[in-house]
């Protein structure tokens, strides 16, 4: 595995929840899991993290962030699918601007797993999204407002993207005089290391702006 590609490696990736489940040693009718859940936001597993998962235990810390439980579908008082209120806050489509001097971009939609506890679960990506057709309008906001000083680029996982996509990005950032910093916020170095290259990372740092990574993990297994 670890000779494939990232791109190869994301194609590869565990997109059955039975799969899953045995790929952990464990029996699909001793847990079973939520069709509902799997319909809504399917499995996305890549091998290399779904190394991190211990054999034989339903309690992994690993698996629970993954597995589409049944519990899933239990009513939660007061859930709401915007928990962070985001679609309140967009100056221009798929740009988050809460603070002045900092926005958010949602790059992608697309991540390398899929997080069963993601409350961009329900993010009307398709709509709302900076992707390369509507990053012109987000370029025109960051350029007109100098009162910022750092962009996000999140998703989605922004590293999903192509390392072509990722350098127009931070060149088209380059030449705004205000911008200070380019923050990556990510969970491929985690979950799909073979992502970070020396090419993409060559890519990236041509660049007076500070770039920085900010990597999402939430178990000291995932390490
Ligand atoms: S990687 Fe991030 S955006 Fe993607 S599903 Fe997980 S928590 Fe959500």
């Amino acid at each position: 595995m670890q000779s494939l590609s990232w791109q190869e490696q994301l194609a590869q990736a565990i997109r059955k929840p039975t799969d899953l489940l045995e790929f952990a040693g464990l029996e699909a009718d001793s847990i079973g899991y939520s069709q509902q859940a799997i319909r809504q936001f399917p499995v996305r597993v890549p091998y290399a993290f779904a190394n991190r998962i211990k054999k034989n235990d339903p309690n992994d810390p690993i698996l629970r962030q993954v597995f589409p439980y049944k519990a899933e579908e239990d009513k939660a008082t007061g859930f709401i699918n915007d928990p962070l209120a985001e679609l309140n806050v967009q100056p221009v489509n798929g740009l988050l601007q809460k603070y002045n001097s900092r926005v958010l971009s949602i790059t992608t939609g697309a991540c390398a797993v899929h997080c069963r506890y993601c409350f961009r679960r329900h993010y009307p990506y398709q709509e709302s999204s900076s992707s390369s057709e509507h990053w012109q309008a987000s370029l025109d906001h960051i350029k007109n407002d100098s009162s910022i000083e750092e962009v996000i680029l999140s998703g989605g996982d922004p590293l999903t993207l192509s390392d072509r996509r990722l350098q127009e990005i931070c060149l088209s950032l380059k030449n705004i005089i205000h911008i200070k910093r380019i923050r990556f916020h990510t969970r491929l170095p985690i979950v799909l290391p073979a992502r970070i290259t020396t090419t993409l990372l060559k890519q990236i740092t041509d660049n007076d702006k500070s770039i920085i990574f900010v990597i999402h993990t939430n178990h000291a297994n995932e390490t």
